[in-house]
């Protein structure tokens, strides 16, 4: 089945990526909505046609921490991925709330399993960890998007990323691994432990107003020590996730497996946490926040 820009009706913008706008899309032939995401860059057919032929793998790839893919397409230079439309948008938005521990545990969970599943069942890095990845529908599902499942693609993005890479760990700034070429499992675990402080915290875990550029930036990831959740607010079992995310040596940093072993994620896994009433809260809220700066 292949899918194409004349079998969609746009609804709205749900927002703007570095590489392009997503739309909120009618899918007239199957009656779904659905996310368009667009990626400007002005590539070649070949580099398109192997993009898309890359892409096609996820249509094998169904799991509940997952969003789903509905299928890719090229128009001019333009690759097109629509996906499983997630009401309530990226975490970045619902965090400024505030997040209660048992939530920030199940949201942990999600995106632990999700970044499991891409290992396990297709082989694939994730290589972008950040609340903008992590979406919320109204169900109070939480699910994983934005992987790096095309290596053409990945390569493309990588010439042409200029944007803040503060989610990088230590090691893919400084050694041997550094460069796009290097990027490992353990990367990716730094980055959901960086991800996990901002949900608390609901900022971004370095401060940046207190560097004077973007190498200062890096040299407090490389050279600092790591950020950490506030005692104060968290659980030990918490602080202890975190900070086992955060070591700063990949070698000894944990695998899914073991981060899924954790007591932390155990209790994640047991308890009873109304999701879609806190997801619905955290979006009236959202919703309020800018409707009033607007
Ligand atoms: P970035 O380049 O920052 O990763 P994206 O281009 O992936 O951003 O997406 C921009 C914004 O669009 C996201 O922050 C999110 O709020 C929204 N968005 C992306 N995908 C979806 C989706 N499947 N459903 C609903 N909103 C989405």
């Amino acid at each position: 089945y292949k899918i194409s820009m004349t079998q969609m009706e746009v609804l709205g913008v749900l927002g703007r990526g570095q590489y392009g706008v997503v739309h909120k899309v009618f899918h007239k032939p199957t009656k779904v909505t659905m996310a368009l995401k667009e990626i400007r860059l002005e590539l070649n057919q070949r580099a398109l046609q192997q993009i898309i032929m890359e892409l096609d793998v996820l249509h094998k790839a169904r799991s509940p921490y997952i969003v789903d893919f509905y299928g890719a397409f090229f128009s001019e230079s333009c690759v097109y991925y629509s996906m499983e439309y997630m009401d309530f948008g990226s975490l970045d938005r619902l965090y400024p709330a505030g997040i209660p521990e048992a939530v920030l545990a199940k949201i942990t969970f999600a995106v632990v399993r999700g970044l499991q599943f891409l290992k396990d069942e297709l082989n694939i890095i994730h290589r972008d960890v950040k609340p903008t990845n992590i979406l919320v529908n109204k169900k109070g599902e939480v699910k994983l998007c934005d992987f790096g499942v095309s290596g053409e693609l990945n390569k493309s993005l990588a010439k042409t990323h200029v944007g803040c890479q503060s989610y990088m760990a230590p090691e893919r700034i400084v050694g041997p691994g550094s460069g796009p070429s290097g990027y490992t499992i353990q990367s990716d675990v730094w980055s959901l432990g960086l991800t996990i402080i901002e949900v608390a915290i609901g900022r971004f875990p370095y401060d940046n107003s207190g560097f004077a550029n973007v190498f200062d930036q890096l040299n407090a990831i490389v050279h600092g020590d790591a950020p950490t959740l506030p005692a104060d607010r968290y659980s030990d079992m918490a602080c202890d996730f975190v900070a086992q995310c955060l070591n700063k040596d990949s070698k000894t940093r944990p695998t899914y497996q073991q981060l899924l072993d954790h007591e932390w994620m155990k209790h994640a896994e047991s308890d009873d946490v109304d999701m879609q009433d806190w997801a619905e809260r955290a979006h009236a809220l959202f919703l309020a926040r800018t409707s009033k700066s607007s």
